[in-house]
């Protein structure tokens, strides 16, 4: 008999069975839950304690290339998790969401990691404000791991994903964390656990969980912590009243049920490519995960004039979808993840046929494919309509979270965003339209109350990823019903994690702080040429400041001939004299290369390569006759643990430049980035 688990204070505790496991496809006991009690306290102690002091042992680079170990890791040991997750109901596409969807984003947040935070565990938000008139006192943000530990509570529908979503950017922001999975799949979170563990990529305490209910988890938590949810809206509501979490402001992230739509455009008819596409995208949704999504389709806005033509249409198609034991070929849709839930989907059906009628599913016959499932939790596709919803329309509040959708007819399109509306804040719906300009009058008033757009046409569906997967790039999370949280959304997840603080004083301090160059603080100024400094031996704040040029008439004509650029600004006397300038003026990017010839040591050094210019402003302009001058300052270093193609480790440097003129004024201002060599071994 299988006892699963709890992983806390760095041992695997749980001896005696508690609650039996039935497989939500034959019925048949998978595992147990454990009987014995977890020390909370104890918990969140070693959290913070080892967990927190391991983590910021790294930096963001070191434990977004930790977090891409451990995706490989798993990724080896799939077929284990595939064959586990079975039991959960999940067809093979559904694993494919769950497992390697999981997996993808564990990818995901160590590339953006590695791309997008700084070496060192401070972020800087910039830009540096002055708030003095002589650049003594500046202001600017920075984000620094909180201290605490984050608390993830999943639902049973994503036990690999659920996890891996709210993990991988709680690590990658140096944050512990404490997972809690949806009692009824907790084995597949279990064993997605111990491969993190053993993958050796997972700094101690850096990952506990939890099997079994949170017990008095909540009282032992603290200011510097963070608590995440995702389930039904009545636990959402209980948890966050919480006194603990309101008496320390602790932040709590809700992602709750929601009633998610799609909206079929007047201007789509059934010969048109997208109807067809639209009726896909709706089928598809109601079936996957046996409906078990929290942005599945629930409800189906359509033209009066097309509702029994999208009704026909989806009849048909769910007509195909075999149900039963996802191990059998052929099956298309699993099972609900369990018994309980079949009743409680049952039980709303029921709801929503007090204002609805059946178009589809609920006749009777229904039998599963496979041996034993019987005794499984299984349930047809159930397509309703609700013909007059001026009379009321159970589906804008009661969640089937099953294979169950509501097609709904509305008269304009502006009626479509009022039902959406009724909704009352959703994550995502998709509206299927072929006019660029409903989207452009539509699109912003369904912004208002949902977390994510997907407007279908048949261009973007050719590669759409779908109305229901929530990309780790993406902002997933909606407003009002849906939770009122947000989570993924790329490095804006990581930021959830970490404690915005402003930060007041000198150019100098701010810099030492930041560890980037402010402008303004002191520079280091030695005889040797910045580019000829290696990674490590470059410091911030080393500085160069350049020889002059006089820009002349030859220059201009040159430049133009050599790019083929003979813009009136800088060929045409009369018009340049008309225009704000009053006279030929330089073209910006000469200035850029004169800078760059300036600045440039010519020789074989470090400075491997530049690939890119920010923040490039032309700030006043560069006329014949006026000089200029550059200063190159080592802004930022970011050591990703990247080498070059010929295999020699490199760093990325961000370099300040400023050009000036004569007058000290400010002609151009841009970030140069470079690779820059580390020292030979
Ligand atoms: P719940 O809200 O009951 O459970 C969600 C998570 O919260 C589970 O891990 C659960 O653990 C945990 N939990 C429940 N009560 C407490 C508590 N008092 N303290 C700490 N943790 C607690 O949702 P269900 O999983 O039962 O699903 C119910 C409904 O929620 C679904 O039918 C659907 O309507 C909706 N739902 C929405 C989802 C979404 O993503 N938006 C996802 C899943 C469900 P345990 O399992 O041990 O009780």
């Amino acid at each position: 008999m299988s006892v699963l688990k709890s992983f806390i204070a760095g041992q695997w505790v749980g001896d005696k069975a508690a609650k039996a496991l039935p497989s939500a496809v034959n019925g048949q006991i998978v595992a147990h839950t454990h009987d014995d009690t977890l020390d909370f306290k104890k918990a969140v102690e070693y959290g913070r304690k080892v967990g927190g002091k391991n983590l910021m042992a790294m930096d963001f680079q070191e434990r977004a290339l930790a977090l891409k170990a451990m995706a490989m890791y798993l990724q080896e040991h799939k077929k284990e998790l595939y064959a586990l997750s079975m039991h959960t109901g999940s067809s093979k596409g559904d694993n494919g969401i769950d497992i390697d969807g999981g997996f993808g984003t564990l990818f995901s947040y160590a590339s953006m990691g590695r791309r997008e935070l700084p070496s060192g565990n401070v972020v800087h938000e910039g830009p540096v404000t002055p708030l003095g008139k002589n650049n003594h006192f500046a202001g600017t943000h920075i984000l620094v791991p909180r201290g605490g530990v984050a608390v993830h509570i999943d639902a049973y529908n994503f036990p690999v994903w659920g996890m891996l979503e709210k993990f991988a950017p709680t690590f990658l922001a140096g944050m512990p964390s404490i997972v809690k999975p949806a009692t009824s799949t907790c084995y597949v979170t279990e064993l997605a656990v111990r491969l993190m563990q053993e993958s050796g990529a997972l700094p101690e305490g850096s990952l506990q969980l939890i099997i079994g209910s949170t017990g008095d988890l909540f009282d032992h938590l603290e200011e510097q912590d963070v608590v995440t949810f995702t389930g039904s809206a009545a636990t959402a509501r209980k948890l966050r009243n919480h006194p603990n979490i309101i008496n320390r402001s602790i932040p709590f992230n809700a992602e709750a049920d929601s009633l998610n739509s799609a909206i079929l455009a007047p201007d789509v008819t059934p010969e048109h490519e997208e109807f067809d596409i639209f009726v896909k995208e709706v089928g598809r949704e109601m079936t996957a995960k046996a409906g078990q999504k929290c942005t599945a389709i629930r409800r189906v806005l359509v033209p009066k004039s097309q509702v029994d033509a999208v009704c026909d249409k989806l009849k048909e198609r769910l007509s195909k979808v075999t149900v039963g034991d996802p191990s059998v070929e052929g099956v298309r849709m699993g099972a609900l993840a369990s018994v309980d839930q079949l009743e409680d989907v049952k039980t709303n059906i029921q709801e929503l046929l007090k204002t609805s009628e059946l178009v589809t599913g609920g006749n009777g016959d229904f039998k599963p494919t496979g041996e034993g499932t019987e005794k499984g939790a299984f349930i047809e596709p159930h397509l309703l309509l609700c013909r007059n919803p001026e009379n009321g329309c159970g589906a804008h509040d009661i969640e089937a979270f099953g294979p169950v959708a509501t097609v709904i007819p509305y008269d304009t399109v502006e009626d479509a965003v009022a039902l959406c509306a009724q909704g009352r804040g959703s994550l995502v719906t998709t509206l299927t339209t072929r006019d660029p300009v409903t989207a452009g009058k539509i699109a912003p008033l369904l912004a208002a109350f949902h977390g994510r757009l997907h407007l279908l046409d048949a261009e973007a569906a050719k590669e759409s990823t779908g109305h229901g997967s929530p990309l780790p790039m993406l902002k997933h999370g909606g407003p009002g019903r849906a939770g009122g949280g947000e989570e993924l959304g790329g490095i804006r997840a990581v930021h959830h994690y970490l404690q915005r603080t402003a930060i007041q004083g000198s150019p100098s301090m701010l810099a030492a702080v930041t560890r980037e160059y402010v402008r303004g603080a002191d520079l280091i100024e030695t005889e040797v040429h910045p580019f000829r400094r290696h990674f490590e031996d470059l410091q911030i704040n080393e500085s160069l400041l350049t020889h002059r040029r006089t820009v002349t008439e030859a220059d201009i004509v040159n430049f133009g001939c050599l790019s083929g650029d003979h813009f009136y600004m800088h060929f045409d006397e009369i018009a340049a004299r008309d225009s704000q300038f009053g006279k030929r003026i330089a073209h910006g990017y000469f200035v850029l290369s004169a800078a760059a010839g300036l600045f440039v040591y010519p020789g074989e050094g470090p400075v491997l390569a530049n690939y890119g210019l920010d923040t490039l402003r032309f700030i006043e302009p560069v006329a014949p006759g006026d000089t200029i001058r550059a200063r190159l300052t080592c802004k930022r270093k970011i050591d990703q643990g990247r080498t070059s193609p010929d295999g020699h480790p490199q760093g990325v440097v961000v370099w300040d430049v400023q050009v000036h003129n004569q007058n000290d004024e400010m002609v151009a201002s841009y970030d140069i980035l470079t690779l820059v060599a580390k020292k030979p071994e």
